[in-house]
């Protein structure tokens, strides 16, 4: 299949999106931008189109889709908003939408278990960015994981997504670089006691500190709550080709003879940078060290630095604030070794 790679001008954005609606409508799939990651869109309510996506990532089943929606009156077209936490709902999403907080909500019966993976709940959100919410008006619900093989790194360019499923879709959109380059926040919401309980399923650009004047936050149990509430957590993902390394900062580094090696560091003032031949070397944020730069250039670096065909990245460790959780959270999975 040929693939068309379409920039979204100020003039004829509008247009491009109405194309992807109808390719869309047609039970296509279409890869849109989005404020996190580039987004592989289906109809979330065509059965055949939403098979079409788990076929072209090679996604296992069993790892739910995220919802898009054009608008938060849509939330109750696809899920059910229980009394007790509408208030919380409101809330969240006046501060946060459009933007990345995904909220995961008891679904209603026209969402199919295939965009769920057979969970009771669907997870949604309303995307900052125009062009995926212009297409989520005019469509409706969109489930839209991340456009590129399974496992691998998130797209945070319309060229990254060329290289992941160019060939495999009619049509990309290419709304430039991704303004938050790391995947939303998912949260469940619970009534608590005095205030309403938020746990973060997985950790994104909304933080935990953001999240904090809206309930009591906490983190979800890897091992229990994981498993059953947020399946698609798989250990391994956001995998570069070489293997991923973190190293503590006042680690010593030890090259093996022969092994070819490639640096990601924060600042780029590390004591590693002038310690090895590296055959690729990057920072995260040069001179500045601001996280958000970091956390925007996080997946473009490394695919940056696989491209230049390394055995093993080395990463330094990020500082655990802010986005930095989800940054390390990403790594870590990267580095994962269990399949
Ligand atoms: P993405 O790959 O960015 O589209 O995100 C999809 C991820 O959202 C999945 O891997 C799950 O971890 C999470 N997710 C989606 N739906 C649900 C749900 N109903 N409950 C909990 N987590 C969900
Ligand atoms: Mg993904």
């Amino acid at each position: 299949m040929e693939t068309r790679v379409e920039v979204a001008d100020f003039e004829d954005w509008r247009e491009l999106a109405g194309e992807a609606v109808e390719l869309l409508q047609a039970g296509e799939l279409v890869a849109l931008p989005t404020e996190t990651v580039y987004g592989l869109a289906a109809d979330a309510l065509n059965e055949e189109a939403v098979a079409k996506v788990f076929e072209v990532k090679g996604r296992p089943s069993f790892d739910p889709l995220i919802v898009h929606l054009g608008s938060w009156r849509d939330i109750r077209k696809v899920a059910e908003v229980p009394a007790e936490i509408e208030d919380s709902v409101r809330e969240l999403t006046q501060e946060f939408w459009p933007g990345p907080l995904t909220l995961v909500l008891p679904k209603k019966e026209n969402v199919s278990d295939a965009v769920t993976a057979g969970l009771p709940t669907v997870a949604v959100r309303v995307s900052a960015h125009e062009v995926m919410r212009e297409v989520a008006k005019k469509l409706g619900p969109i489930a839209a994981p991340s456009a590129n093989l399974f496992g691998k790194i998130s797209p945070t360019s319309a060229s990254a997504v060329v290289a992941e499923l160019g060939g495999a879709i009619p049509l990309i959109i290419d709304g430039g670089a991704c303004r938050d380059g790391l995947e939303s926040t998912i949260i469940k919401i619970e009534p608590g006691e005095k205030k309403p309980l938020i746990t973060v399923l997985r950790p994104g650009p909304v933080t935990r500190e953001d999240l904090r004047k809206f309930g009591t936050v906490k983190k979800a149990r890897p091992s229990k709550d994981q498993e059953v509430e947020v399946p698609g957590q798989t250990p391994s993902h956001y995998a570069p080709r070489a293997k991923v390394v973190i190293l503590a900062k006042d680690q010593d580094f030890e090259p093996e003879a022969g092994v070819k090696y490639a640096l990601l560091t924060y600042r780029g003032d590390s004591k590693w940078e002038e310690a090895h031949e590296w055959v690729a070397q990057e920072a995260l944020s040069p001179g500045s060290g601001k996280l958000a730069e970091a956390g925007v250039r996080l997946f473009h670096l490394l695919r940056k630095l696989d491209d230049a065909e390394p055995e093993v990245i080395l990463v330094e460790s990020l500082t655990e604030t802010g986005v930095g959780v989800a940054m390390m959270d990403r790594l870590r999975r990267a580095a994962s070794e269990e399949r």
